[in-house]
């Protein structure tokens, strides 16, 4: 196979500027060969020309984010892929491979596609490679995240987020606009690409050998990849590891905080240079413990102890684009930096240097219980393969160590031994509608690398049926097609497009809006009790008595009319960054509806087309809330404390957030509406986090709908076979599977 020679090279240069650094160019070049995945360039390239999936395994660190698209961009052209596949490959295939149809030569060069399980790993990767390709970003490298979009149509390497990747396939199913995708962290098994296994595996197939598919994966369990991909090569990048040295410290969860700054500053006292890497749970434990150490520090400086210099910064998802790009400079000669992170340093983003690791052993993860629906983000513990995946982080550059703050008992017998799958553990209300409108006619039956079980399926059928998004038989509605067009929950879909017709668009838009950015509300401690209480009275001040929701429009609308003032936030313990982000996805939101056929969905909204719009646009708002959550209603019961609340559907006990103005003002309505539950797992009660008043007369037609859910016929509605007579067709199934088991334990 010659094509992959360096004359072939054809990445587009051209849009390198004059204000890239171009000295650090070699240094910069001579970087990238000494990179692990280096050494296997030849063989990927190869196994990319010679195959339809290709899997890549490598520790953290070792180049396969960064390099691999470059590789396939820059070395190979599109004639090594449209090319016939080798006999002896394509004869592996059950379908035919060696015809591919758009052979068009209308570009010759290879365009790339790389998913992100993160937003913050999607940028950062398409700055980095943009600054090693020497262009501009946005031009030949770009990214895409939900949005937000910087690339354009010819962009060679394009970082997207693996959500995004999901919503091209439903405009493009083939993905024509691409002739190789890589699923990276195909090891964190996020909802997204565990779909995207299936979708993208699917267009392979379809562009019969025009399309390739590369999953890169940081651990070595992918057996089950390669299965599913028709036992596809697997190519290692040996990672150099330095050996690194596993203490366990026996630390209560709780004092994590306080328990990993002690261990930071032992480290930096007693052990020789080298920086160090803290995972924590959460931005706002990164923050905190930023703080504490910073003050411990200075305790110690003031008491006169000699010290080397330590720099104190945090690595999460949300953080400003300035702070992040601190992260990767080089630590100063003779000083130490210290990082307190999240999850996302354990393999999106590697951290060089790292000599010491400290993990506190937990993750914050998102729980769903079908039973309840229930969403909750749980401090659970993190499983062995990701305890592993920490410590490594200690041994890349040199020898290291690693402080487990938990004991080996516990390693053993507490923590899972893999990490659970998301798409075993979410709602998949947002994915079943997704798929639906893929033309996949029956979801319980899509190939799934690991099914995520009927019951979560039958779930997510279910609040689609009473959202009109699906019919009876789990078919997709005119409603569910246009809710589709929103990048956002189903539910929250479907209020923007309720909203149209109660006539409160506006104020509907900019709530959707907020709920889709992080907590507009500055975090303050409540031992703070002057900035606290200021709070407090601010959020009064911004209160709408009836709605939390609509509390949230006044803060948005008073910031708007002061022309989206800075020093309005300021004052009022407004984190900028969110309110920015929630201005950004209104205008876009806006657009979106804009592109709406309304016409196709007004039969849905029957009860608001004599609305007139002159009565009060907070009244509308309210009743327009029932449309998307009218399943999250509760009833007042007033025997119990104030303050609870049974929900309608489920029977659950529900009570109201303390920062809720139900709460804040002690007047708690016969019913509520809520739209989002957080509480414990176990016990079977939840908070309303955020609750709007509601009249029982707008949803009481509504409410019988919630028990005429006729799960069997949504079970096996789509399924041609089964179609007819569900019941019947079950009750045989049954015996079948009855007379199987008799046989099976016959023999
Ligand atoms: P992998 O995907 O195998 O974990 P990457 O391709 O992400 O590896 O990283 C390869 C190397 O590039 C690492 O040594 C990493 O430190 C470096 N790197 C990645 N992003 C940046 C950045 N923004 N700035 C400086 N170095 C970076
Ligand atoms: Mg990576």
């Amino acid at each position: 196979m010659e094509p992959l020679a360096e004359e072939t090279k054809i990445g587009s240069q051209s849009e390198a500027s004059s204000d890239i650094p171009t000295p650090a160019d070699d240094k910069i070049q001579e970087d990238r060969k000494l990179l692990p995945i280096y050494e296997k360039k030849q063989d990927i390239l190869k196994a990319i020309c010679e195959n339809l999936f290709v899997i890549v395994t490598g520790e953290t660190g070792s180049g396969k984010t960064t390099q691999i698209p470059q590789y396939v961009v820059d070395d190979m052209r599109r004639e090594d892929i449209l090319a016939p596949l080798p006999e002896k490959s394509a004869k592996k295939y059950p379908f035919k491979c060696n015809d591919a149809y758009d052979s068009r030569m209308d570009r010759r060069e290879v365009r790339a596609v790389v998913t992100q399980p993160r937003r913050v790993a999607a940028i950062q990767m398409a700055k980095r490679v943009a600054i090693e390709s020497g262009c501009r970003l946005g031009g030949h490298v770009g990214y895409t995240i939900r949005f937000e979009d910087n690339s354009n149509p010819d962009t060679g390497i394009k970082y997207v987020t693996d959500g995004i990747l999901v919503r091209e396939c439903l405009m493009d199913p083939n993905l024509e606009n691409y002739d190789v995708v890589i699923l990276d962290e195909a090891h964190e098994r996020s909802l997204f690409t565990d779909i995207l296994f299936s979708l993208v595996k699917q267009a392979v197939i379809r562009r019969k050998g025009a399309l390739r598919l590369v999953v890169t994966s940081a651990t070595l369990q992918t057996k089950l990849f390669s299965e599913f991909f028709f036992n596809c090569p697997i190519i290692e990048a040996s990672g150099r590891c330095y050996p690194v040295d596993v203490m366990y410290i026996d630390s209560h969860p709780e004092k994590r905080i306080l328990n990993s700054v002690k261990a930071a500053i032992r480290i930096h006292i007693n052990e020789p240079i080298g920086d160090i890497l803290v995972f924590l749970t959460g931005f706002d434990e990164c923050d905190k413990a930023c703080k504490m150490c910073h003050e411990e520090l200075m305790k110690l400086h003031e008491s006169g102890k000699e010290m080397a210099p330590m720099l104190i910064m945090p690595l999460y998802g949300s953080m400003n684009t300035k702070q992040q790009n601190q992260i990767f400079q080089k630590t100063p000669e003779g000083s130490r930096k210290i990082v307190f992170c999240t999850n996302i340093a354990e393999t999106s983003l590697t951290v060089d240097g790292i000599a010491y690791v400290i993990d506190c052993g937990l993750v914050k993860q998102k729980v769903h219980n079908p039973e309840t629906g229930m969403e909750t983000l749980m401090v659970v513990p993190i499983s062995q393969v990701q305890a592993q995946q920490r410590t490594g982080r200690a041994g890349r550059t040199m020898e290291g160590k690693c402080l487990r703050l938990y004991k080996h008992k516990d390693f053993e017998k507490k923590m899972p031994k893999q990490t659970v799958p998301e798409i075993l553990r979410t709602n998949l209300c947002s994915t079943v509608l997704t798929l639906l409108n893929l033309g996949i006619k029956n979801v319980i039956q899509f190939e799934f690398i690991e099914t995520p079980g009927k019951e979560s399926l039958l779930f997510a059928l279910k609040q689609l049926f009473l959202l009109k998004a699906v019919d009876k038989d789990a078919q997709l509605t005119d409603l569910g097609r246009e809710m589709n067009r929103f990048p956002l929950e189903p539910s929250y879909a479907k209020l923007i497009l309720a909203s149209n017709f109660y006539k409160c668009q506006d104020d509907m838009v900019t709530l959707v809006s907020i709920l889709s950015t992080e907590n507009i509300w500055i975090p303050v401690a409540a031992r703070d009790e002057t900035r606290f209480n200021k709070l407090e009275d601010i959020r009064k001040g911004f209160s709408v008595e009836n709605s939390d929701h609509l509390t949230l429009v006044n803060v948005y609308q008073s910031w708007k009319d002061t022309r989206y003032s800075e020093s309005f936030l300021r004052k009022n313990f407004l984190l900028f960054r969110a309110m920015k982000q929630a201005r950004k996805i209104r205008e876009q939101l806006l657009e979106i509806s804009d592109r709406i056929h309304y016409k196709n969905v007004e039969k849905y909204f029957e009860s608001a087309l004599g609305l007139s719009d002159d009565g009060p646009t907070e009244k509308r708002f309210r009743r327009c809330m029932t449309e998307g959550f009218y399943m999250n209603a509760a009833r007042h019961i007033k025997a119990q404390k104030e303050g609870t609340y049974l929900t309608a559907h489920d029977k659950i006990i529900v009570k109201v957030d303390r920062w809720s103005v139900f709460d804040m003002f002690s007047n708690y309505p016969d019913w509520l509406l809520y739209t989002e539950l957080a509480g414990t797992m176990t016990g079977n009660k939840g908070i309303m986090r955020l609750a709007t008043d509601i009249k029982v007369k707008w949803i009481e037609k509504k409410i019988p709908m919630l028990e005429k859910v006729d799960m069997e016929r949504l079970e096996y509605a789509g399924d041609p076979p089964l179609h007819a007579g569900t019941k019947r067709t079950k009750i045989i199934m049954e015996k079948i599977e009855t007379l199987i088991d008799q046989k099976k334990k016959e023999n």
